[in-house]
């Protein structure tokens, strides 16, 4: 039987992520990949979770099993009101949704927001998932310009001065695929910007609390509550696969967001939510963050001097200060996908930039590269070796 008159309109819109198709030649033997964009198997604090499942059920009993009001686990939304405190975020549980990851809030505000046709600003480049998320409600995309800092804010401005936006998505700290930080003059000039405009923003931020140096700057949402939608996650510093994210919404849309999730799950496990209620209620974070980013910051830092030692000059690169990644580009018009087959022999894999924009002619000369997922040793060799495979092909 053929089903293709069966699906909807806006399915044909849903395409295999790219990413995944070129990257199923990753698993090689062999192979060494600074393409995956996942947390090191390591960073997960395993015997806390088994003594917290114990803990759980002598506290919560069957109610960790139980089906629960679709807003969230009430312990664990009121931990995540002192959690977002610690980044200037004022808040209470009313306007806290818990969400399954933070993938699944983009999702529900697609559903809630999007009607076909409506404008969105995203950033070039941007989150694929993001776009994955979007793109059955049908949006029409405009490219936010950025740069080393990245979105800039006077794009912004002259992009609202043209459009009417339904909503800006960004992600300012530590962004995936770059690897950039908004700095703390332009967050201060977004706020003002969309206060001005009466302009919403959907901040996604699964990557503040990965800092390894430098300072901390606060989230868009500290300085324009009324304005931002936050988004928040524990995949990075908890463990990825309990599906624990979060977002912050001005009541009025939170109330919507609550009723599309109804449809989409009625709520995110009871029990996933109890182990990080106890996780940051216990003070586990506070103990266990230090270890993540002991484990992670090396790994940069080997990136880091890899990349100036090896990488040819004619290409640059981002100098994160924390995160999962970093992005190089080549001289421009220089495209890496035939880069990337070539590297592929040569066992290396690393993520073509092209994929993370919305329009696909831009970014041909640009890379993602992960830090996360191999040790020092490994990720030196790696670099080394995707820079001989650069420098055959300049
Ligand atoms: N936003 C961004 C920018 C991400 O990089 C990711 C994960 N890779 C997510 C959202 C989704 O994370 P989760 O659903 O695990 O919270």
């Amino acid at each position: 039987m053929s089903f293709d008159h069966l699906l909807a309109d806006r399915t044909r819109n849903m395409s295999a992520s790219a990413i995944r198709e070129i990257l199923k030649v990753v698993s090689q033997p062999g192979m060494v990949s600074l393409a995956g964009g996942i947390p090191a198997p390591q960073s997960f604090p395993l015997p806390i979770i088994r003594d917290l499942a114990a803990q759980i059920f002598e506290k919560y009993g069957a109610r960790a099993l139980q089906y629960d009001v679709t807003e969230g686990f009430q312990p664990l939304r009121e931990q995540l009101v002192e959690y977002v405190r610690q980044q200037n975020i004022h808040t209470n549980t009313e306007e806290v949704v818990v969400t399954s990851g933070s993938q699944s809030m983009l999702d529900a505000l697609g559903k809630v927001l999007i009607t076909k046709g409506d404008k969105i600003a995203v950033e070039a480049p941007t989150y694929v998932g993001a776009i994955t998320a979007f793109n059955p409600y049908e949006p029409q995309y405009l490219a936010l310009p950025t740069d080393d800092d990245g979105v800039i804010p006077s794009a912004l401005e002259e992009m609202l001065k043209q459009h009417k936006l339904k909503f800006v998505y960004i992600i300012p700290t530590f962004q995936n695929p770059t690897g950039r930080t908004l700095s703390l003059e332009r967050r201060k000039e977004i706020a003002r910007i969309i206060q001005q405009y009466n302009v919403l923003v959907i901040e996604d931020d699964p990557y503040s609390a990965l800092r390894f140096k430098g300072d901390p700057v606060p989230p868009i949402k500290a300085l324009a509550p009324e304005h931002v939608i936050y988004l928040g996650t524990l995949s990075k510093v908890f463990a990825p696969g309990l599906r624990v994210g979060f977002g912050i919404a001005p009541e009025p849309i939170r109330k919507w967001v609550v009723l599309a999730k109804q449809g989409i799950d009625l709520h995110t496990s009871s029990f996933s939510q109890a182990l990080a209620a106890e996780f940051l209620a216990g003070g586990y974070l506070k103990d266990h963050l230090p270890k993540i980013i002991e484990l992670y910051r090396p790994r940069m830092e080997a990136m880091l001097t890899s990349l100036d030692d090896f990488f040819p000059q004619e290409f640059t690169w981002t100098r994160p200060e924390g995160g999962m990644f970093f992005w190089a580009a080549g001289p421009k018009g220089m495209d890496l996908d035939p880069v990337y087959w070539k590297a592929i022999e040569n066992k290396v894999a690393f993520v073509p930039g092209k994929y993370f924009f919305t329009d696909r002619s831009q970014g041909i000369e640009t890379m993602r590269l992960n830090f996360t997922m191999s040790n020092e040793e490994t990720i030196r060799m790696a670099v080394e070796r995707l820079a001989g495979v650069l420098k055959s092909c300049l």
